[in-house]
């Protein structure tokens, strides 16, 4: 990174996107009501279901037991994903985490957080892993652990992708590494934005397989 971006990104303050009042990107006023609203829903046939918990029907085929969305992807929300991830802005992991941990339920002490390894080589164009960033605030806010369970393979991007392709993608996505920590764990996967749900759904299969006994996820949001 360079060192001009560097001072940008940590040391010069911020302007709030909505207000432009100075200090943080969403200050805490606009945060209370700039990001809509998520219902509990099965993230994937959107059928109301209580504390977020996948459908029996949509159970049968994903991996995962709850997924916690906290908000749709538009406005605010598009705007701090899109500084995230391409104008290096590492600050807007901050009010992106804040609303996560705000609309998120109480988790046990033992849940352990774990995020959803970004491409590689987008990685390094960027000098940073969002959905790490993101995870690592969460669980600190949230009083849980959090430990890389994952690694990401090849460096297939989705941008373009159909959702067929997408999908064969996500199949092998995912490497579980930890084996010890993984079984019997009750994991809570962290990503930045949910669209088809493939990423998520294949590392969860990964982690099932190497023991670990529940799997929930948590996005920031929802792209339709
Ligand atoms: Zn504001
Ligand atoms: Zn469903």
């Amino acid at each position: 990174m360079l060192l001009v971006e560097k001072a940008l990104s940590f040391m010069a303050p911020h302007e709030c996107i909505t207000c432009h009042k100075e200090g943080a990107l969403v200050c805490v006023m606009c945060a209370e009501d700039v990001f809509e609203e998520v219902p509990d829903r099965c993230y994937r046939c959107l059928a109301m279901s209580k504390d977020s918990a996948v459908c029996v029907k949509c159970r049968q085929t994903s991996p995962l037991k709850h997924v916690w969305v906290a908000t749709e992807y538009g406005g605010v929300s598009k705007q701090l994903i899109k500084l995230l991830k391409f104008e290096r802005a590492k600050a807007a992991c901050e009010p992106i985490a804040a609303h996560m941990t705000r609309t998120l339920p109480y988790f046990y002490s033992e849940t352990i957080m774990v995020h959803i390894p970004t491409a590689t080589s987008r990685q390094r164009m960027r000098g940073y892993d969002q959905s790490e960033l993101i995870a690592k605030l969460v669980a600190r806010q949230k009083g849980v652990r959090y430990e890389p369970l994952l690694v990401r393979l090849g460096q297939d991007r989705q941008v373009g992708a159909t959702r067929k392709q997408r999908y064969e993608q996500a199949k092998s996505m995912f490497n579980a590494c930890k084996p010890e920590t993984i079984r019997g764990a009750h994991i809570l996967l962290i990503d930045d934005i949910l669209t088809t749900g493939a990423s998520l759904e294949s590392a969860a299969k990964v982690l099932k397989e190497a023991g670990a006994k529940q799997i929930t996820a948590a996005v920031f949001a929802q792209k339709h």
